[in-house]
């Protein structure tokens, strides 16, 4: 297994970064995942590691080897990694055999080895080579041919895999099985992989780490959790999970209490944040309770809206202190219905300081 070391990392197009001072390590056989917004850089990091855009200055070493350097440049075919694009990128007038194998016969492998191996990984990628080798890719579907590109990106056994938001062109039922697969693959092989994509559920299903990028830099990493628990700023609050921000007017410290709109004071377990201008808590980690219930972080309000989701109902409240806060229950028999009074209560532990 192969771990990856970039630091400082640039690249301008025209007077713009594309990526800009960028600092990463990857261990060895980890899955991370680089997620953010259109033109945050992502791509460009990517196709800087697999060699197809050279960096303006910054190293990038895979396993211990210089990929990019001072005087230094890998080409692409030399770096020993496999690439799984947006575009299934498959030879459609080839058959599945033929795609899979191809990297292979580059190497010149023998042709007992690569039909083993193009077995094996049929199998794994679950294309079964008994029912799919002789089939043309361009009679495939589209998952289908996505699971041949990602049987091509692993056959030659690569030090490192790079997926360019791999499951975009798939229809929603089609990106969660795929997404299930490759989580199951990468536990069986965990060859390191570099991700990319603008879906979050993609990056938490997926990644032991997730890296958030934005204009060109990481603003925030860590595991899936931990960026859901402690988001560091608005931009990774709302690219991880999406939640209530409340604008903080007053905060006491010493009390771990923070005053929002209307007067209301909020106590805050966990105050990790410098200065504190907005109070954030999930939309799920708000409780609703009856409006004469008595407890702590309370706020009276009315349930302006309810709209069921299946296995959760969103509700909207009109809070008495001029706040509109999105609250999720999990759909059971007894929920507050529009216009009835309530109290929303904000967990000390759940709430969040940014
Ligand atoms: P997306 O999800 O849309 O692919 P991204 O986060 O992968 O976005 P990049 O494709 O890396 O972002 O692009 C980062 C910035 O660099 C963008 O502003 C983009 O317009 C610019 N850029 C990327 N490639 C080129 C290029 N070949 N020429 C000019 N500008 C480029």
């Amino acid at each position: 297994m192969t771990a990856i070391r970039i630091a400082g990392l640039n690249r301008r197009f025209g007077p713009a970064f594309a990526v800009e001072g960028l600092d990463l390590e990857i261990a060895a056989g980890e899955f991370l995942t680089l997620l953010g917004p259109s033109g945050s850089g992502k791509t460009t990091t990517l196709r800087m590691l697999a060699g197809l855009e050279r960096p303006d200055s910054g190293t990038i070493q895979v396993g211990g080897r210089v990929m990019n350097g001072p005087g230094v440049f890998v080409p692409p075919h030399k770096r020993n990694m496999g690439m799984v694009f947006q575009s299934y990128a498959v030879w459609p007038h080839r058959t599945v055999y033929q795609n899979v194998a191809f990297p292979l016969r580059v190497q010149r492998v023998s042709r007992a080895d690569e039909k083993a191996r193009v077995g094996r990984i049929l199998d794994l990628v679950e294309l079964p080579a008994s029912d799919f080798a002789d089939r043309y890719a361009s009679q495939l579907s589209g998952g289908q041919q996505q699971r041949v590109s990602l049987a091509r990106a692993l056959v030659a056994d690569p030090d490192v895999i790079l997926y360019d938001e791999p499951l975009s062109n798939l229809d929603a039922r089609l990106r969660d099985a795929m997404r299930t697969l490759l989580r199951d693959i990468h536990g069986r092989i965990r060859t390191t992989a570099l991700y990319v994509t603008h879906d979050q559920t993609e990056a938490m299903v997926l990644s032991d780490r997730v890296c958030i990028m934005q204009a060109g830099r990481i603003v925030q990493q860590g595991t899936p959790r931990a960026l859901y628990d402690n988001p560091s700023n608005m931009f990774v609050t709302e690219f991880i999970g999406g939640a209530n921000a409340l604008p903080i007017v007053e905060q006491d410290r010493a009390r771990q209490q923070v005053g929002i709109a209307g007067g209301v004071r909020i106590h805050v377990a966990n105050w990790n944040a410098g200065s504190a201008s907005r109070l954030v808590i999930r939309h799920h980690h708000v409780q609703l309770l009856p409006a004469d219930a008595t407890a702590c972080n309370a706020i009276d309000a009315t349930v302006r809206d309810a709209v069921f989701l299946g296995d959760r109902v969103r509700f909207t409240l009109q809070a008495d202190c001029g706040l509109t806060l999105i609250a999720d229950a999990v759909a059971s028999p007894g929920l507050p219905m529009p216009g009835s009074r309530i109290r929303a209560v904000l967990p000390a532990a759940l709430c969040i300081i940014i």
